[in-house]
């Protein structure tokens, strides 16, 4: 059966079909929120508070409105968002364009400074895995790539989850969305790392300096020792921070590089791992198809690639991010933006425009802009595999929900 994806477009005519006020909210109840929630039901609204860089995240008021209209149908609302990985500033010393976000303080500070505190929400800001990203649960997961998944902690605290993601380009993934926000914004810390480089920790002890001790002083949970030269890990006690990785200096724990087919592959195990974990049926999926940078949050902000879509709403997260790619793919691209760089797009009708934003290189590791207009269908990977593994069908009806502005 195909699965129902509803949308309200990005044009407004009044306040009575404002985006942020009215169609956010409704599309919430399109999709039989209201019958579910019994009162005082913790409802927990998973979004992306944006890189300090990056000008393109979500707006406060679109999560602000959620909350009031979970209150009105008599749940209990919290914002939530989960610890990047690697080092804190405070600790590494360096700001980067993905550094900021790396545990509750540093993103809160972020979070406030982009507008989302208590007050603006009207409900809490948590981060799903604590607020050092060591809140975990270890989910079994029938994956391609994972077994177990280290899955948010915090997630067993609430009744109802709702994914309020922006929909945008990614430059491992293809784009970023729903299936995205569950993968990667649901794990933990090391759960993001996880899915990221997908490995196993490779230790040589060869290269441990005798004197040094910053991972032993850092790691959270007392894991790790040394005797003489040799570093010893508790696996039992690990809270799979990565912390250790990050800050040791003389690669004596190190993991090799994922490939974008690898980074998708792990991610979409993860987000199944989550699902698995917290139940189908208590989560609701709103993708905001506006500002679609080629880039996702986690980095600063370009121009978008075609103009603004709406909102989209389902429970099925596969086919809402399939109905936000095929409208984006009926758009017309925005012409100052990276897309208008390509000098040779093969086809010169076409309007895959995902199959050209800006990728990772997987040989070099490093950002191609794609000026030859080289086709790269990652996009279609993530929705391939995330069908595959049962998380939701690309098979779809659009619901096209219409305001009547006019109604008293
Ligand atoms: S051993 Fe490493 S990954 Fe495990 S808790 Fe300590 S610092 Fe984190
Ligand atoms: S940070 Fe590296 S060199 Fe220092 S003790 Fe840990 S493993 Fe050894």
């Amino acid at each position: 059966m195909k699965s129902k994806v509803y949308y309200f477009i990005a044009r407004t005519q009044s306040h009575k079909d404002s985006m942020s006020k009215v169609k956010g909210p409704l599309s919430l109840e399109k999709i039989g929120i209201k019958g579910k929630v019994k009162n005082n039901d913790k409802i927990v609204i998973k979004t992306h508070f944006g890189a300090l860089e990056n000008e393109r995240y979500l707006r406060p008021s679109y999560i602000r409105f959620l909350c009031d209209y979970i209150k009105e149908i008599g749940g209990d609302p919290y914002v939530a968002e989960s610890c990047g990985w690697g080092l804190p500033e405070e600790i590494s010393g360096v700001h980067t364009e993905y550094s900021g976000r790396c545990n509750e303080q540093e993103y809160l500070n972020v979070a406030m400074q982009h507008g989302f505190t208590h007050e603006t929400m009207g409900a809490p800001i948590i981060m799903l895995d604590g607020p050092d990203g060591i809140d975990i649960i270890k989910q079994p997961v029938a994956g391609k790539r994972f077994k177990e998944v280290l899955v948010a902690g915090r997630l067993r605290e609430f009744d109802y989850l709702v994914m309020a993601s922006h929909f945008k380009g990614h430059i491992g993934t293809g784009f970023g969305g729903a299936i995205k926000n569950l993968g990667i914004g649901c794990v933990s810390k090391g759960g993001k790392t996880q899915a990221h480089m997908g490995k196993e920790f490779n230790y040589n002890f060869d290269k441990c300096v005798a004197e040094c001790s910053k991972c032993i002083d850092l790691c959270p949970s007392g894991a790790l020792t040394k005797d003489k030269n040799k570093l010893n890990k508790d696996w039992e006690k690990c809270c799979y921070c990565y912390m250790c990785q990050s800050i040791c200096e003389n690669k004596v724990i190190t993991f090799d590089n994922s490939t974008s087919e690898d980074l998708i592959t792990q991610a979409v195990d993860s987000a199944k791992a989550v699902v698995d974990y917290f139940g189908k049926d208590k989560i609701f999926y709103i993708n905001f198809a506006i500002d679609i940078t080629w880039r996702c949050d986690c980095g600063p902000s370009d121009l978008p690639i075609v103009p603004d879509i709406g909102i989209l709403s389902s429970l099925d997260p596969v086919a809402l991010d399939q109905a936000c790619i095929d409208l984006i793919h009926k758009s017309p691209m925005v012409h100052s933006s990276v897309l208008s760089e390509i000098k040779n797009f093969p086809n010169k009708n076409t309007s895959e425009w995902f199959s050209y934003i800006p990728r990772i290189n997987n040989e070099t590791n490093k950002l191609d802009y794609n000026i030859d207009g080289k086709i790269n269908k990652t996009w279609d990977l993530q929705l391939q595999l995330a069908e595959e593994i049962g998380l939701g069908s690309r098979d779809y009806t659009l619901i096209n929900v219409e305001i009547d502005v006019d109604k008293k």
